[in-house]
């Protein structure tokens, strides 16, 4: 333990750094809170490794989304706000003020506002962990070069699923979307678009039984949850889109979360505990949208300082 970090005692420390966390850090810091920002590992989360967003206000012409995450680093620096390259390893939340621990140092803090978003979720199918990064991946944005003239598939019927698919088509010769129903879930703008791309082609009804290859993908074998067919699909790369669950695993004893584990809050995004705030996807299954965490990273940052103000007087 860090005698002089011990002894200081944060007024707000911010858990990630995604558009929840640094819209958060903005916030604190125009409030004169000096928050303190623990990036966790990826500096801008998962919209950081989106490669253009088309719905964030103010871009019409869209936005990278580690560009994105950039201008919103910047504008949280500008004012104040304070970056530790560091993940939070451990949190006591038994007392205030909380206890925040990193692989090296150990903070005291008044308030904290958790936005440690969520991870992509696994298919959990053999060949899956073995091929991870020689095949098989989570981020066309970070991976989609390496398939430049290969063919790949994408698992899902979501908006990430044909969102990256489309993205995917710049490198790949061939995009297969294979999806579990008949029915996609993503909204209809990305649908038509998907479909009207002589690239892409899609697998109805089906879900991925095994992820073939022994040093890269080579293959899938699928089955058609309607016939009960077996089929293989020879292919070089796959990117699973399946959904997200919440990182929440320092907080599942202590905050009150939901069946799927997304903590909950109340309407001044305050979870179980007082002064523990959380924004983002971490605390949100519903919106999930860049838009939506940097609105409930700030409303956090917000509220975060009213309570401290209130126990001022
Ligand atoms: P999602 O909307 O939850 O979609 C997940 C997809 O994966 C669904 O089609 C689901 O099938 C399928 N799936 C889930 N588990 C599966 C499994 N074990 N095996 C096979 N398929 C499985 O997740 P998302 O696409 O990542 O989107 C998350 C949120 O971000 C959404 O709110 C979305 O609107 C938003 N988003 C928006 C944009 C945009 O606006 N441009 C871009 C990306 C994401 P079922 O349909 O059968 O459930």
């Amino acid at each position: 333990m860090v005698e002089a970090e011990k002894k200081n005692i944060e007024n707000v420390i911010i858990l990630g750094s995604g558009p929840a966390g640094l819209a958060a850090a903005l916030y604190a810091a125009r409030a004169e809170l000096n928050p303190l920002v623990l990036t966790g590992t990826e500096i801008g989360g998962q919209a950081a490794t989106t490669h253009i967003i088309e719905n964030y206000p103010g871009f019409p012409d869209g936005v990278g989304g580690s560009e994105l995450a950039d201008l919103f680093t910047k504008n949280a620096e500008k004012f104040g706000a304070r970056f530790e390259y560091d993940l939070a390893t451990e949190v006591d939340l038994s007392e205030r003020p909380y206890k925040v621990k990193t692989y090296g140092k150990e903070f005291l803090t008044k308030t904290l506002i958790i936005t440690t978003g969520a991870s992509p979720n696994k298919l959990n199918v053999p060949g899956e962990k073995e091929l991870i990064g020689r095949g098989v991946s989570y981020c066309a944005t970070c991976d989609g070069w390496f398939f430049k003239g290969k063919k790949v598939a994408v698992v899902g019927g979501g908006d990430s699923a044909l969102e990256e698919g489309i993205f995917l088509t710049r490198y790949a010769s061939s995009v297969t979307i294979i999806h579990r129903r008949d029915e996609l879930r993503a909204g209809a703008l990305l649908e038509k678009r998907a479909k009207n791309n002589p690239k892409i082609s899609f697998i109805w009804d089906t879900v991925v039984e095994e992820i073939q290859g022994e040093d890269a993908v080579t293959g899938l074998r699928l089955k058609n949850k309607k016939t009960g067919e077996n089929n293989g699909l020879d292919v070089d790369g796959v990117f699973i889109f399946i959904g997200h669950k919440p990182n929440t695993s320092l907080f599942t004893d202590v905050l009150d979360h939901d069946e799927a584990g997304y903590l909950v809050i109340d309407d001044k995004m305050q979870t179980s505990k007082k002064g523990v705030f959380a924004a983002g996807e971490v605390a949100d299954s519903r919106f999930r949208q860049v838009v939506t965490s940097a609105g409930m990273g700030a409303a956090a940052a917000i509220e975060a300082g009213r309570l401290l103000e209130s126990e001022e007087e």
